[in-house]
């Protein structure tokens, strides 16, 4: 089985205004620190995978395609800081939809456990809203609330020091 780090995208890896949605590569602003701190907890054995809901999706503001290439060149500048994210996984739903993937709902991590072997009781979840911190609790997870510059940093720092 494998330690993981789930982290949530928008608010922790990049920065959220909030009612913005991030609908193009120029729009996405890694938040200060993120990028290391991803890439000490790759060195630290845990796997990452993130985990975030997308409604731009369902509202017609985004492509899936169009959400692929910012995910494509997110991923390339955190493997250039030295950091490697297995996997994102995204709802593309909207609250109105009642799906069974948009956070805190649980589904996105049917799919994880389809591909993945977590030991979830060792893993974490970083999150920026309580509907994260919901569904770390949901499918046993340890939690830590980051937000904004420095947070994800901070949550690097008691993830290795815990382990
Ligand atoms: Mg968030
Ligand atoms: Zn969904």
């Amino acid at each position: 089985m494998d330690k993981a780090v789930f982290l949530d995208r928008d608010g922790v890896i990049n920065r959220l205004e909030l009612g913005k949605y991030v609908l193009s590569w120029p729009e996405f602003e890694f938040l200060k620190g993120a990028i290391e701190a991803i890439a000490e907890i790759s060195g630290a054995g845990y796997k990452i995978i993130i985990i975030t809901n997308q409604s731009p999706i369902s509202r017609g503001l985004l492509t899936e395609e169009g959400l692929a290439v910012i995910h494509n060149n997110m991923l390339f500048e955190i493997e250039q800081g030295g950091g490697i994210i297995e996997e994102v996984f995204h709802c593309p739903h909207a609250p109105e939809d009642k799906c069974k993937c948009r956070k805190p709902e649980t589904g996105l991590f049917n799919r994880v456990n389809e591909k993945y072997d977590i030991d979830y009781a060792n893993s974490w979840f970083v999150g920026d809203f309580e509907s994260d911190r919901q569904v770390a609790e949901l499918v046993g997870l340890k939690f830590i609330l980051a937000k904004g510059n420095g947070g994800l940093k901070e949550a690097a720092k008691q993830i290795i020091t815990d382990c």
